[in-house]
């Protein structure tokens, strides 16, 4: 079995939070970057059959003309899982909002699209102007009707939370109106401020305030109690969906499933060793073109680094990490009695308190086991 990932890097600006590895064009080399990736899928080692799901990510994919899209997945779907009545491929595009018209939404769901990502991150026109997003408010609504009216019902909403205080952002309204689309999965992140981003240099300069843990923790535990009183599983530390409706592109990321990455900075991995292209759009174009390949670098994990990865992943999920895999079968005492973490059904298991603090919960558990 198979999860592809394809990486489509351009965008139309930066966004100011984003260190993402993206190509920003006015014009998208659509006709380039069909032709190299499918080109690296031909010549890639790794052996691709049984896809159970692919996953058009970025950067932009929904910047690709539909005629890309629609040959990308044309040429993809022979490597797919032969479909049985119980079971459909899960095929995910991302998508940004002003994309999303009646005719690319009807595009894409005949080219196999049946799950939509949208990177509406907030319902505010001054927060999303902040955000240098391109879309307004307005445009999110709009998105989430088109894809319906394709007949796409699984639609995701990606919100990020723990914006600086001047911004007076109104999450509970935000979130409300998130709900009021009825979207059957909702991606949560707070915003983190990473190096070299606009955002970074307004931080440098004192134009804005970094946003504080306090506000971090209410947000997140509010949206958790939200949520959850709305019919939904925050199935993942940042991802919520209604019944039936979980990623199973990104839950095999967090299972520790081997997955196979085409485009620049894909990632792969095959259960041990990790792989990553070239980052840059115009290095993997051109390692491609010259017959060379395409990856970046490799690591392979030791025993040692599989387990601890194990634990986290697995402590990023509901399910939480079986007790008879860990070294050290119970929890170190102080996690469970601040009620972070507890064992339920022979697993140990983050509550939404302990998912605030994973990484240290995890560098406890890697101190204390081995
Ligand atoms: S659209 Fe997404 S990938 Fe592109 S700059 Fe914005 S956040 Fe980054």
């Amino acid at each position: 079995m198979q999860h592809l990932y394809v990486h489509v890097p351009f965008c139309v600006r930066r966004c100011s939070y984003c260190d993402f590895s993206i190509a920003v064009r006015k014009r998208i080399p659509a006709r380039d970057y069909v032709d190299t990736v499918l080109t690296e899928l031909r010549s890639s080692h790794a052996t691709i059959v049984d896809v159970q799901t692919v996953y058009l990510g970025g950067g932009t994919p929904s910047l690709l003309p539909s005629e890309a899209i629609q040959e990308l997945l044309r040429e993809l779907s022979p490597l797919f899982r032969v479909p049985r009545s119980d079971f459909q491929v899960e095929v995910t595009l991302e998508a940004n909002p002003e994309d999303v018209t009646p005719d690319n939404a009807h595009a894409w769901h005949a080219a196999g699209i049946n799950r939509v990502s949208l990177g509406a991150q907030s319902f505010d026109d001054t927060v999303l102007q902040w955000m240098h997003r391109s879309h307004d408010a307005a445009r999110i609504g709009a998105a989430v009707h088109a894809l319906r009216g394709a007949g796409i019902e699984n639609i995701s909403l990606d919100l990020i939370f723990a914006l600086p205080d001047e911004l007076h952002r109104d999450w509970e309204r935000d979130l409300d109106l998130a709900l009021a689309l009825r979207p059957s999965h909702l991606s949560l992140y707070g915003l983190t401020i990473e190096p070299r981003t606009p955002l970074d240099r307004w931080i440098s300069r004192g134009a804005t305030h970094a946003p504080d843990e306090e506000r971090y923790a209410e947000e997140y535990l509010f949206a958790h109690r939200r949520l959850t009183a709305d019919g939904f599983v925050f199935y993942e530390v940042s991802n919520a969906s209604l019944p039936g409706f979980r990623s199973r592109h990104n839950s095999a990321y967090w299972s520790g499933k081997p997955y196979v990455g085409l485009g620049p900075a894909a990632h792969s991995f095959d259960g041990k060793t990790r792989r990553w292209n070239l980052r840059a759009w115009e290095a993997y174009r051109r390692a491609i073109a010259e017959g060379r390949s395409a990856v970046e670098s490799e690591e392979t994990l030791t025993e040692e680094q599989q387990a601890l990865e194990s634990v986290y992943l697995g402590l990023r999920t509901v399910e939480g990490v079986a007790v008879a895999a860990l070294r050290r079968p119970s929890p170190p005492p102080h996690l469970a009695a601040q009620g972070w973490v507890y064992e339920e059904a022979g697993s140990l298991k983050c509550t939404p308190e302990g998912w605030l603090r994973l990484d240290s919960i995890v560098n406890d558990y890697d101190r204390a086991t081995y």
